[in-house]
C-alpha cells in the first residue's frame, strides 16, 4: 500500500475545518478591507485639505514630515499618502470608487501615478475590471509611453532653444528667445537676485550710475528686468564668467557688533559685507556655527587687532555632535546634515560644549533664530521645543482617544453616509482571461501607437 509522508498530507489536503465558518471569516476580512479603503478615502481628503491649507507649516518642512511625527507613518508611506491625496484632488471618479469601497487603496495608489482628468474614466474601468496585479502592469506600461513622450518633449524643447538679438532702427537692442524650463528657471533666479541687489543698493544710495538713472521715477517691472539683465552682464564680465568654487559661492560674510550678537535689542551694526543690514537673529544664526574672526576697534572705528580665524565649533566636537544627535533634533525632522546650534548662544556666554549644542538642519536652525521657535535643555538633558506662541512642541504628540469599538463606529458611519459595503464590494469583474498589456495600453492610452506599445512592453 502506498502512503504519503504525514507532513505533505497536511499541506496538500484541504483543511478539515467547517468551510462555511471559514467562508464567513473570509467575508469578514473582505468587508472590513472595503470599509478600511472607504475610510482611507476620507483620510486622504482630510490630508489634502490639511496640506492645501498649510496646517503642517508649524515648524515642519512638509505635510509628509508632519504625518510622520503626528501619526507615526514611516517617511516613505507618509510621502506616498500626500502624493495620492494631492492626485485625487483632480480625479473625482477614482475618489468616489475608493469612498464606496469599490477600489482598493493599492489600486488607487497605482492609478494616481498615471491618471489625469482626461484618462481617469478609462483607467478606472480597467481598475474595476482587473486585479491589483493587472493594474500594476498596465500602469507600468502606461508610464513607459508617458516617459517616451516626455523624452521627446524635452528633446524638442532643447532643440528649440534660441536667443535672437538685433539692433532696432533707433539703436536699442531687441532680445527675443526661448529657453528650456530648467535654464529658464536659472535665468529667472539670476534676474530676481539682480533686481533685489539693485533695490537694496538704491535704498543704500550706492547705485552704479551706468546701470540706473537715480533721478528717474520708480521703474516699471519691465524696466527693472532690463536693469537686472544689465547688472548680470556687468557681474559676469567682472568675474570673467567664472562661477567660482562651491565654497566661495556659499560663503557669507557678516559684520556684527559683539553687543548685538549677545542681545538683538542692542544698537550696533549687523550687516552683510556688501552692505545690506540683516536682522540680528540672522547674524546670530550665521555666527552660531561658523568661522569667526574677532576684530577690535578703537573709539574711531579703526581696527587695532585682528584675531586668527577659528571655527566656533571645532571639528572634533562637531564629529561628536553628529555622532550623538545623528539628525536634526527638531521634532519630526529626519534631515541628517545640519549645523551645530548653541542652545545658549556663545555670544551670550554659552559654552561650546556637547551639552550646550544640538544638531539642527538649515531650515530648523532658521526656525529657532528667526521664526520665534524656542528650544531649551531641561534639567534631565532632554530638549524642549516651543512654538512661537509658547505652546510646547513635543517630540511625540499625545495620542487621540478612540471609540471603544472603532470598527463598529466605522461601519456605522459608512452606513449613515449611504455606502453599501459588503464582502463583495471590491471584487473585480475579471473572469480569468489572459491580460495582453500591449493591446490594453494601445486601446487606452491617448498617445500610444502599436509600435511604441510593443517597445514599451
Ligand atoms: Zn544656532
Ligand atoms: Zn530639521
Amino acid at each position: 500500500m502506498h502512503t504519503r509522508p504525514p507532513e505533505l498530507t497536511a499541506t496538500l489536503q484541504p483543511t478539515a475545518q467547517p468551510t462555511t465558518e471559514l467562508d464567513r471569516l473570509g467575508d469578514q476580512i473582505a468587508e472590513l478591507s472595503a470599509h478600511l479603503d472607504a475610510a482611507t478615502a476620507r483620510l486622504l481628503a482630510l490630508i489634502r485639505e490639511f496640506d492645501d491649507r498649510g496646517g503642517w507649516n508649524t515648524g515642519f518642512r512638509s505635510c509628509a514630515e508632519w504625518l510622520t511625527w503626528r501619526v507615526g507613518l514611516a517617511p516613505g508611506s507618509a510621502r506616498e499618502r500626500v502624493r495620492v491625496a494631492r492626485a485625487l484632488g483632480s480625479l473625482p471618479a477614482v475618489t468616489a470608487a475608493l469612498e464606496r469601497g469599490q477600489l482598493s487603496y493599492a489600486k488607487v495608489r497605482a492609478l494616481t501615478r498615471v491618471a489625469t482628468p482626461e484618462t481617469e474614466a478609462r483607467l478606472l474601468a480597467v481598475a474595476r475590471a482587473g486585479t491589483a496585479v493587472h493594474v500594476e502592469r498596465i500602469v507600468q506600461g502606461w508610464r513607459q509611453i508617458d516617459r517616451q513622450n516626455e523624452a521627446r518633449k524635452t528633446a524638442r524643447q532643447h532643440a528649440g532653444r534660441s536667443l535672437h538679438i538685433y539692433s532696432d532702427a533707433d539703436g536699442t537692442l531687441v532680445l527675443r528667445g526661448r529657453l528650456a524650463p530648467e535654464v529658464g528657471a536659472l535665468m529667472l533666479r539670476a534676474l530676481d537676485a539682480a533686481r533685489e541687489t539693485l533695490y537694496q543698493r538704491r535704498r543704500a544710495g550706492t547705485i552704479i550710475p551706468s546701470v540706473i538713472d537715480p533721478t528717474a521715477d520708480a521703474p516699471t517691472r519691465p524696466q527693472q528686468q532690463a536693469d537686472a539683465l544689465a547688472l548680470l552682464a556687468e557681474a559676469a564680465l567682472r568675474h570673467e564668467l567664472d562661477p567660482g568654487s562651491p565654497a566661495e559661492r556659499y560663503q557669507v560674510v557678516v559684520h556684527v557688533h559683539a553687543a548685538i550678537l549677545a542681545d538683538p535689542a542692542q544698537a550696533g551694526e549687523s550687516a552683510l559685507e556688501d552692505g545690506p543690514r540683516v536682522p540680528a537673529g540672522t547674524s546670530q544664526r550665521l555666527a552660531c556655527d561658523a568661522s569667526r574672526v574677532v576684530m577690535r576697534h578703537d573709539e574711531d572705528g579703526r581696527v587695532v587687532e585682528v584675531g586668527a580665524r577659528t571655527r566656533t565649533i571645532p571639528p572634533a566636537l562637531r564629529r561628536a555632535l553628529h555622532h550623538r544627535d545623528r539628525s536634526c533634533r527638531f521634532p519630526g525632522c529626519t534631515v541628517r546634515v545640519g549645523e551645530g546650534h548653541h542652545v545658549r548662544h556663545w555670544a551670550q556666554g554659552g559654552p561650546t560644549t556637547l551639552s550646550n549644542l544640538a544638531l539642527l538642519c538649515r531650515r530648523h536652525h532658521r526656525s529657532v533664530h528667526e521664526e520665534g521657535y524656542q528650544m531649551e535643555r531641561r534639567s534631565d538633558g532632554a530638549l524642549q521645543f516651543r512654538r512661537p506662541d509658547g505652546r510646547p512642541l513635543p517630540e511625540v504628540p499625545a495620542p487621540r482617544p478612540l471609540p471603544a469599538d472603532p470598527v463598529g463606529a466605522l461601519q456605522a458611519e459608512h452606513t449613515a453616509q449611504g455606502f453599501q459595503i459588503h464582502a463583495r464590494t471590491g471584487i473585480p469583474g475579471w473572469q480569468g482571461e489572459r491580460l495582453d498589456v500591449g493591446w490594453a495600453i494601445d486601446v487606452l492610452h491617448p498617445l500610444a501607437t502599436r509600435a511604441t506599445v510593443r517597445r514599451a512592453t
